[in-house]
């Protein structure tokens, strides 16, 4: 490991030390992450992009805030993509919380073959979503949807499919756009450099890292994953 990449691995562990505790699960055909998100000191937690293919993936999901004895306050989506908000339903059976989506992406909720539940929550960006001692701000950054949002707390940022670690969301599907993505990439950029980038897809990053050596942020390059 070179003396950067050394740096950046411990700057990247001693952010994960001081920040809310993240539980990474990789779900369903396209190994979305479902994050848990939970507060050490309250305990309380919220479900990211639970999207599920099959209903048996959320059983280790169920064991972890189980044997964690955490209470989930919200499920969020950070878009209405399938691969991210499939579970919804299973996670608002168990634990009777809110649906959390922004207002441009809650038809993709309805629009779920028979939805047993409609978005309850619709967050605008500037919003907060509060749990614990935790605060995650909603930044509305469209581009790969219309809806898309990113969450951004003290330490972390979730990216959903907007930012990946080297990569960004496609902008092709309906709703997206190439000129709203290169917005929605501004204010990503224009965050604090120790901001641990927890994606939608794939491995962790952090701030400075992507700026470093994301290709996307550095070029016009328009071919991109997922
Ligand atoms: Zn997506
Ligand atoms: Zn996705």
């Amino acid at each position: 490991m070179g003396k950067q990449a050394n740096a950046l691995f411990w700057l990247k562990r001693i952010c994960m030390l001081i920040c809310m505790q993240v539980e990474t699960f990789p779900i369903g055909m396209l190994s979305t992450n479902c994050y848990v998100a939970s507060s050490p000191e309250t305990k309380e937690a919220i479900v990211i992009d639970p999207g599920l293919d099959f209903s048996s993936e959320a059983k280790p999901i169920f064991d972890y805030i189980d044997t964690g004895k955490l209470t989930v306050k919200f499920i969020v989506n950070t878009h209405g993509h399938d691969d991210h908000i499939k579970g919804d339903a299973l996670f608002r059976e168990k634990y009777d919380v809110p649906i959390c989506i922004h207002p441009l992406d809650a038809h993709y909720i309805a629009g779920i073959e028979n939805p047993k539940f409609p978005a309850n929550v619709l967050l605008e960006d500037g919003g907060a979503l509060k749990f614990g001692i935790e605060t995650l701000k909603v930044l509305h950054t469209p581009g790969h949807s219309r809806g898309s949002i990113c969450l951004v707390g003290e330490k972390i940022v979730f990216t959903g499919d907007t930012l990946f670690a080297g990569g960004i969301g496609r902008t092709d599907f309906e709703g997206g756009s190439m000129t709203d993505m290169r917005a929605s990439l501004k204010k990503l950029m224009g965050l604090p450099l120790n901001l641990l980038v927890y994606p939608g897809h794939g491995e962790s990053s952090i701030i400075v890292e992507e700026k470093r050596s994301n290709p996307f942020l550095s070029s016009r390059n328009d071919s991109m994953l997922f």
